[in-house]
């Protein structure tokens, strides 16, 4: 099986033919890109017409869940989806289904690359590379305060302590590592298969910066590369 995803809803899903495909093509994509291999599970999608009827299934089920737009939920047995529908309902399966191909194929992924990676693939694969919103913002940021610290992402241990600078940051060194230097986007993908291999992996930041002495340069150079 490879990482499919069965869909409920209450509200007709006929409009959303299209993007439900694409979650097939999200699994291809984290394995081409990032050299994971393919959720061993079935992912349940839970979508609603109302963000009222969305909020008060949660507050039931899961007490406990963070307020988010949309959720991934992953306790004992099979990964869930949860969203309403909205404007930003293709951004959000995309984001949350990320979560799920990730966590379906890997034992665990730190919090903070596990949501810079769904940021990033959450835009259409053709906005990946060069029109995600957090491109010009952290542009903004490098110019006023230099690169944002990989280490502090690192420690990073609970969605609640994530605010919408530590997903642009956590987006970024992502960002960096998939279109920067073939170095930065190797150290990611061993990183993950020694994951996928019950390999300790240490740190990533430890091991960027063993594979690129300069980082924070590097990290600089590439943004300054995308500016337009
Ligand atoms: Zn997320």
């Amino acid at each position: 099986m490879a990482g499919s995803f069965v869909c409920h809803a209450d509200f007709s899903l006929q409009p959303y033919d299209g993007l439900l495909a694409e979650l097939t093509r999200l699994q291809n994509d984290l394995i081409r890109e990032l050299g994971v291999p393919s959720a061993q599970e079935v992912t349940h999608v839970y979508l609603f017409a109302k963000s009222s009827t969305y909020k008060r299934y949660l507050t039931h089920y899961f007490p406990q869940a963070p307020t988010r737009r949309a959720l991934f939920i992953k306790e004992r047995g099979p990964g869930m989806v949860f969203a309403y529908e909205s404007d930003e309902l293709a951004i959000d399966i995309r984001h949350e289904g990320t979560h799920a191909l990730l966590h379906g194929a890997l034992p665990m992924v730190p919090l903070w690359l596990d949501e810079g990676l769904a940021e990033y693939f959450e835009v259409a694969p053709q906005d990946r590379h060069l029109g995600n919103a957090h491109l010009a913002s952290i542009q903004r940021f490098l110019w006023l305060k230099g690169p944002p610290k990989i280490e502090q992402l690192e420690q990073l241990e609970r969605l609640e302590e994530m605010g919408p600078a530590q997903y642009r940051d956590a987006w970024a060194w992502v960002h960096f590592m998939l279109h920067g230097p073939p170095e930065a986007r190797e150290e990611l993908t061993s990183y993950l298969r020694d994951i996928a291999a019950l390999a300790p992996p240490g740190q990533l930041s430890v091991r960027l910066r063993r594979r690129l002495p300069q980082l924070e340069q590097q990290f600089i150079a590439h943004y300054q590369q995308l500016r337009r």
